[in-house]
C-alpha cells in the first residue's frame, strides 16, 4: 500500500525542515509544496537541481496532472512514501476526494506565534484576504489565528490519521520527535535521516537556505531580534493567542 504524508501547518512554521529530514529516510520521496507549484504557472522546479532534475525532468515529460501527478512520483521514485508539504488544506482535500488508492496521513506542524509574527515583519508584507499587504503586527496575529483555527478544524476532523508536531521540539530535539514520527507513519527511525545534506533531496519550494544549512540548530531568541518590546506583548496578550498556545501546551 502506498502512503501520502501530508504536512499541514502555518506558513514558516518549518515545514522545509520537517519534510526534509522525512525525506531522507529510504523509503520517501520528499516532493515538496506540490501545490504551490500547481498554482503558480506550473513551475516545477527542483529545489537542488534547478532544471536538471533527474526527478522532474521525467515527470514533466510524461503528461502530468493533478489527478495523476502522485502515481507518476510513485512510479518514478520507486518509493512506498510520499511527503508533500503543499500546507494548504483545501489541496489535500481536493486530492483525496479522487480517484487514489493511497492511505494518506496529515502530520500539523505548529511553531510559536511570536516566531510568524516576526517572519512576516522580515517579509514586510502579509498575504491577506486574497492580496499582499505591508506588515503590521496586529494584522499578522489574525492570520495566525485564522489559520491555526482552520487547522484545528481539521486536526480534529482527521484525528485517526493525524499527528501534532511542535517545531520547537523538532529543532531542540530532533532524534526523539523525529523516532516519535516515524512511529506514527509507521516505518522504522533511521539515524541518517537526521544528516540530510549527506543526501539527495528533489523538492519544489520551501525554505531555500536549509539547502546549506550541515546542522539541525535551535534558535530559541530569533523572534526577541526582531520583533519589539510591544510587537511581542501584543502577540503575547491576545486571547485567542492564549487559548492556542495552551492547546498545544507552549509555555
Ligand atoms: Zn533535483
Amino acid at each position: 500500500m502506498k502512503l501520502v504524508v501530508n504536512i499541514a501547518s502555518p506558513p514558516h512554521s518549518g515545514s522545509t525542515l520537517l519534510s526534509t529530514i522525512l525525506g531522507s529516510h529510504s523509503k520517501i520521496f520528499n516532493v515538496g509544496e506540490l501545490a504551490k507549484a500547481f498554482r503558480e504557472n506550473r513551475f516545477f522546479i527542483c529545489v537542488y537541481c534547478r532544471n536538471n532534475c533527474s526527478i522532474w525532468s521525467k515527470i514533466k515529460r510524461e503528461k502530468f496532472s493533478i489527478d495523476n501527478i502522485y502515481d507518476l512520483l510513485f512510479d518514478v521514485t520507486n518509493k512506498d512514501i510520499l511527503v508533500d508539504s503543499s500546507k494548504d488544506f483545501t489541496w489535500f482535500l481536493k486530492k483525496h476526494s479522487q480517484k487514489y488508492e493511497v492511505k494518506i496521513k496529515f502530520i500539523f506542524l505548529i511553531r510559536q506565534p511570536e516566531e510568524f509574527v516576526a517572519s512576516l515583519k522580515k517579509q514586510k508584507t502579509i498575504f491577506y484576504k486574497g492580496k499582499r499587504i505591508s506588515y503590521s503586527p496586529e494584522k499578522a496575529i489574525v492570520r495566525w489565528t485564522e489559520i491555526v483555527q482552520r487547522l484545528l478544524y481539521f486536526y480534529s476532523q482527521y484525528k485517526e490519521v493525524s499527528y501534532l508536531v511542535k517545531y520547537e521540539n523538532l529543532a531542540q530535539f530532533p532524534e526523539k520527535t523525529t523516532e516519535d514520527i516515524c512511529n506514527f507513519i509507521g516505518i522504522e527511525f533511521e539515524p541518517k535521516m537526521l544528516q540530510f545534506w549527506n543526501l539527495e533531496h528533489h523538492y519544489l519550494y520551501g525554505n531555500p537556505s536549509l539547502k546549506r544549512s550541515r546542522e539541525i540548530f535551535f534558535d530559541k531568541n530569533r523572534y526577541k531580534r526582531i520583533l519589539t518590546p510591544l510587537e511581542i506583548k501584543l502577540v503575547r496578550e491576545n486571547i485567542k493567542i492564549q487559548t492556542f498556545k495552551k492547546i498545544f501546551g507552549y509555555e
